[in-house]
């Protein structure tokens, strides 16, 4: 890089002004020399640094996104979850008269699934199930694959409850309504959902309990249904 800048500075000298071979050399043009050094210098640093915080940005942004989201669907992974069920439990509780609500939902049988038609047959599923959930997302309400064949939904403030409850049903009709087409043949499923509201003195951690105690009560009573 020195030798790089040294050489621009002396092609500079003796392309553009009238350089006198002389010994020694003038100090005019020793000055100028330093001078033209230490800016070539400083512009090559201020580049070079630009660069590199470029790149360390681009890197950084894609660790990130690795970090929130999940890599076979897609979604948001439960750390993304978390993060934006933090900031609407902080407004909630700063307005008691504001609550958000959530829904657990889970893939019926995915075991049986996955031993019948292989492993991969599985993932398209999950990812075609991703896609159907992805449909309801909006700047209210968030999805994430929670984990496994698990997916969690959140309504934000803005969304009532009831109307929360409306698209858990259609979600789940549209699903026991697809027809998954995998390499050769055509397999339907079904999901289970447990839904819970966030009431005064609840915490992140006990309205996700609610709707895990929601969900388990949809698969006791015989799956492909919601519990509010
Ligand atoms: P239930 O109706 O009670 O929920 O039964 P289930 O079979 O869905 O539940 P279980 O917990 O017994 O099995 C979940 C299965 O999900 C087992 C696991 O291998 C599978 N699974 C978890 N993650 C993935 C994945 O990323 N891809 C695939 N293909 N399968 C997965
Ligand atoms: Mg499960
Ligand atoms: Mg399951």
């Amino acid at each position: 890089m020195p030798f790089f800048i040294e050489y621009i500075s002396l092609y500079l000298i003796t392309r553009y002004f009238d350089f006198p071979f002389k010994d020694p050399l003038p100090q005019k043009y020793i000055i100028f020399m330093m001078i033209l050094n230490s800016f070539l210098t400083f512009l090559g640093i201020i580049t070079f640094t630009r660069i590199y915080t470029r790149q360390m940005e681009i890197k950084f942004r894609a660790l990130h996104n690795q970090a929130d989201y999940d890599q076979l669907t897609g979604l948001g992974n439960r750390y993304y979850m978390h993060a934006v069920l933090n900031e609407e439990e902080k407004v909630c509780t700063r307005h008691p008269n504001l609550y958000f609500s959530l829904a657990m939902i889970d893939i019926d049988h995915f075991k049986e699934i996955n031993d019948t038609y292989g492993h991969d047959n599985g993932d398209v599923i999950l990812k075609r199930i991703a896609t159907i959930l992805t449909r309801y997302s909006s700047d209210n309400l968030f999805i994430c694959r929670w984990g496994g064949e698990e997916f969690l939904l959140m309504a934000n403030h803005n969304i009532a409850y009831e109307e929360f409850l409306s698209y858990l049903d259609a979600i789940r009709i549209d699903v026991s309504e697809h027809k998954f087409l995998l390499k050769n043949t055509m397999v339907q499923c079904t999901v289970s959902l447990g839904a819970a509201i966030f009431k005064p003195n609840m915490n992140v951690r006990t309205v996700l309990k609610q709707a895990d105690n929601n969900l388990y009560v949809a698969k006791e009573q015989g799956r492909n249904q919601l519990i509010k």
